[in-house]
């Protein structure tokens, strides 16, 4: 059989050793972490990455999201500048961190072991294979080392790595349900709204300030306590928050493949979360692997596709989030007035397009 080692169990990681066992490799997942298992709070699954998931044969993650209640995007105040509701956009499936990690792993075989508490310091590769830390043989390596990678640092030290993106973001779960959900833009912050498959409120919230500076929960009651409703009974219901400075990886993006070890998820293409779609990518990412090496018995040819299907892809979406925090996070009154003029029109416009669809 052929063997896989795969370094990092976060989401990227443990879709990676399922996505590899579902086409016939042995799969050692190497985690530093003492145990495995996800923090956080919600997170946003998209269509393409649902899929996926569906075909490794991942439980309980419906196909389409829900929404009640009106969406969209507002002002602090809670007017609307465009409401999504009837726009028919997607709608992602919005889950916990940690149900969707317990989801994927459920589906471990015999096939995969895990070895926690176990950090990757070098990795190296020959023709026949990899190397982990001088003793771990391999005939592949999969990468999802998550943001700081060490193995992408080791295969291309020039590249400069993670920068800051000027803003923080703080996450928490209400244990209560919301109707209704989307955003609500302030000036140098945002704060965001989505139901929960299992009934309670995921929110977070983003504010431009030097990387470090840290924040908690009362910080969060302090800047958007005072935003419209639902906003500060969702606080008021919520026992902890997570704070995370906000950084992205620098394009052009490194390949993310070289030889026989495989860079997935944030190690390859960290993104900010303004799409909600780091995740989804590093679950798309690992589809993608497992379509290659199915598809070829040489490993490298197919690390190669691999690279060629999901680098351009990758580069599109760092592209787009930064674009849109950039937007979002805009601190200047006039720029904020265009902004939400340009929105209210385009708004204006896509509602136009849409009822006239519907009529057709
Ligand atoms: C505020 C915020 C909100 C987000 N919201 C969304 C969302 O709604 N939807 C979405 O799709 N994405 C979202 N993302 C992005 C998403 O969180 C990431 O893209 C995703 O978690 C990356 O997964 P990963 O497995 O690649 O990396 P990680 O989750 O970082 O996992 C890396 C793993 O590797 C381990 N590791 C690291 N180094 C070593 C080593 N040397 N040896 C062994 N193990 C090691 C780590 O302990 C960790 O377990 C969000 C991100 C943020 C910050």
């Amino acid at each position: 059989m052929r063997t896989a080692i795969v370094v990092g169990a976060g989401i990227g990681g443990v879709t990676a050793a399922v996505a590899l066992q579902s086409c016939g490799w042995e799969v050692m997942v190497l985690e530093r972490a003492p145990a495995l298992g996800e923090v956080g709070a919600g997170i946003s699954i998209w269509p393409g990455a649902v899929t996926v998931l569906n075909e490794l044969g991942v439980k309980g993650i419906d196909k389409s999201g829900a929404l009640s209640g009106p969406a969209g995007l507002r002002k602090a105040r809670g007017s609307w500048v465009v409401a999504a509701t009837d726009l028919g956009v997607e709608l992602p499936v919005m889950i916990h961190r940690a149900q969707l990690h317990e989801l994927i792993t459920a589906e471990f075989g015999p096939a995969v072991t895990v070895r926690t508490g176990y950090k990757v310091a070098t990795v190296s590769q020959d023709d026949d294979g990899v190397l982990v830390n001088g003793s771990l043989r391999a005939d592949l390596l999969v990468a999802a080392d998550g943001l700081r990678s060490v193995v992408r640092g080791a295969l291309h030290p020039q590249y400069a790595g993670p920068q800051y993106s000027g803003y923080t973001a703080y996450r928490g779960i209400a244990d209560i349900p919301a109707t209704g959900g989307g955003e609500t833009w302030g000036p140098a912050q945002r704060f965001g709204i989505a139901q929960l498959i299992d009934g309670r409120t995921y929110w977070y919230a983003t504010a431009n300030q030097p990387a470090g500076q840290g924040g908690d929960l009362a910080t969060v009651i302090r800047r958007y306590g005072n935003w419209h409703d639902p906003i500060p009974e969702l606080l008021a219901n919520t026992r902890t928050t997570l704070q995370n400075d906000i950084y992205d990886l620098p394009l052009p993006l490194v390949p993310f493949a070289i030889g026989r070890i495989a860079l997935l998820g944030d190690a390859a293409h960290a993104m900010t979360p303004n799409l909600g779609r780091g995740a989804c990518t590093a679950i798309e990412d690992a589809g993608a692997l497992a379509r290659h090496l199915s598809g070829t018995p040489d490993p490298v040819a197919a690390l190669a596709q691999y690279d060629a299907e999901r680098r351009p892809i990758a580069t599109k979406l760092v592209k787009r989030s930064r674009q849109i925090g950039r937007v979002g996070q805009l601190d200047n009154p006039a720029a904020i007035w265009l902004r939400d003029l340009l929105l209210w029109a385009g708004g204006g416009v896509t509602r136009g397009a849409a009822a006239l669809r519907r009529k057709r």
